[in-house]
């Protein structure tokens, strides 16, 4: 189970950032990672008021807790996207950044920051495990992070990420069924086929290739949320 130890987060604001809309509290918590070389450069582009983007959080790859956005307020760091037929992602989320290239592992340390912020911010606004998402979640082909690398069925196993289904394959492997179980697991976004199929790949197993395939129904499967 994740620490109770709460970290201090640096504070170092941002002026990227306005209300939330029409009264809008988070549902969910968006996941990303920085794409770039360091900690310290993400940090003065999340906080650069060109740069018009910004993110609650972002947590080092050695651990370090900054925040840039009250939560309270709107951060800008998701978007055009959608998920459970929901836009305006910003108004309804956290923004959490992770600095990785996103070609590297998330090291033990991020990952540990990472297990305690999200209880903390899960508790704080009644966020359930299922409004953990990534950014490629919500912007399929747009988005690709927090990407193939990233450990999601870690943070399943601590209770901080919807868990996966496990029932095999239904009996039509058909983009038709296919989207329909994406769509009951929160994949909204108007997007062609092979874009939905390489998003749900990425969050739930990035080494898929080739055409679409029983295993990939696996994860997407109704048990996955009835727990
Ligand atoms: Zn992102």
């Amino acid at each position: 189970m994740p620490s109770t130890t709460k970290p201090a987060p640096i504070w170092h604001p941002s002026p990227n950032f306005g209300p939330r809309r029409d009264g809008l509290t988070p549902t969910l918590i968006v996941l990303h990672y920085t794409a770039m070389d360091s900690a310290q450069a993400a940090l003065e582009r999340l906080c650069d008021p060109q740069a018009e983007v910004s993110a609650h959080y972002l947590i080092g790859s050695d651990g370090m807790l900054w925040q840039m956005v009250r939560e309270e307020d709107r951060a800008w760091h998701a978007g055009a996207g959608e998920w459970h037929g929901q836009t305006d992602i910003n108004s309804r989320s956290i923004g959490i950044e992770l600095d990785n290239t996103g070609a590297h592992p998330f090291s033990d340390l991020q990952m540990a920051t990472l297990e305690t912020l999200l209880p903390q911010i899960m508790s704080r606004w009644a966020i359930p495990p299922e409004g953990l998402i990534g950014h490629s979640d919500m912007a399929p082909g747009r988005k690709s992070d927090p990407g193939a690398k990233f450990d999601w069925q870690r943070l399943e196993r601590q209770g901080l990420a919807a868990k996966r289904g496990t029932e095999t394959a239904p009996v039509g492997i058909s983009y038709d069924n296919f989207r329909t179980l994406a769509r009951a697991a929160g994949f909204t976004a108007d997007v062609p086929n092979e874009t939905l199929l390489s998003a749900i790949r990425l969050r739930y197993r990035p080494w898929g290739i080739g055409p679409l395939a029983p295993a990939d129904f696996k994860a997407l499967s109704p048990a996955s949320r009835t727990t």
